[in-house]
């Protein structure tokens, strides 16, 4: 049965492009050391589903757009580079602030959707972020000073997406299978 590696999340904002590039300068110190997610490949994980067959991508986006149909859209921003262990960090983030109880609540509905058609439960804490870079072999050392290291970009979300995801030597390349969109008529009137 054909299968695709995929996972729904927050497409990357225009905004980022100037962002990204003033966090790789920041870390130019580290480049040989990280590997650099491509600057459009950037995105929002919201649940990760692994291999799914083919067929089922119809039934996983129905589930997703009703999920987005009760969802409003949310004003999110960049706040600064981070990671979940700075001082020996495997990977390089944004941290993601603004509306995010929109999203929390966004996130664990599709958790919810995404349970009823027959996916695992994710058991770690959502925190929501953007990976930028991974370390390619040993953690790094992040520095100690990372607030306000880098400008915030101001983004806002309207739809959420299907990814497939296709492993590859240089990375990870990612292609858009569908969109849901969040509805203006929902929840904060
Ligand atoms: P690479 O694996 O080559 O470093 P990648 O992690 O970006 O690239 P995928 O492994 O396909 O590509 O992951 C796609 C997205 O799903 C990424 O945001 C990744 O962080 C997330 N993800 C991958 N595996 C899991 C997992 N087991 N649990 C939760 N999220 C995951
Ligand atoms: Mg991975």
């Amino acid at each position: 049965m054909a299968t695709l590696r995929a996972f729904v999340a927050v497409e990357p904002p225009a905004t980022l492009v100037p962002v990204y590039q003033a966090a790789r300068r920041f870390l130019a110190d580290l480049d040989a050391r990280l590997r650099w997610v491509r600057p459009e490949g950037v995105h929002l994980t919201l649940k990760f589903l692994g291999n799914v067959k083919i067929a089922s991508v119809p039934v996983i986006l129905r589930a997703m757009r009703a999920v987005a149909g009760r969802t409003p859209p949310m004003a999110l921003r960049t706040s600064g580079v981070g990671a979940p262990n700075p001082d020996r960090a495997r990977v390089v983030w944004l941290e993601v602030g603004g509306e995010t109880a929109i999203l929390s609540k966004l996130q664990a509905d599709v958790e919810d959707a995404m349970f009823r058609i027959g996916f695992n439960k994710e058991e770690r804490r959502f925190h929501p972020h953007l990976t930028l870079a991974r370390a390619r072999s040993r953690a790094v050392r992040l520095p100690s000073e990372l607030t306000g290291t880098v400008p915030s970009a101001h983004f806002s979300v309207d739809r959420i997406s299907l990814y497939s995801s296709e492993l590859r030597p240089g990375g990870a390349v990612y292609n858009v299978l569908g969109h849901a969109p969040l509805s203006r008529s929902s929840g904060r009137g």
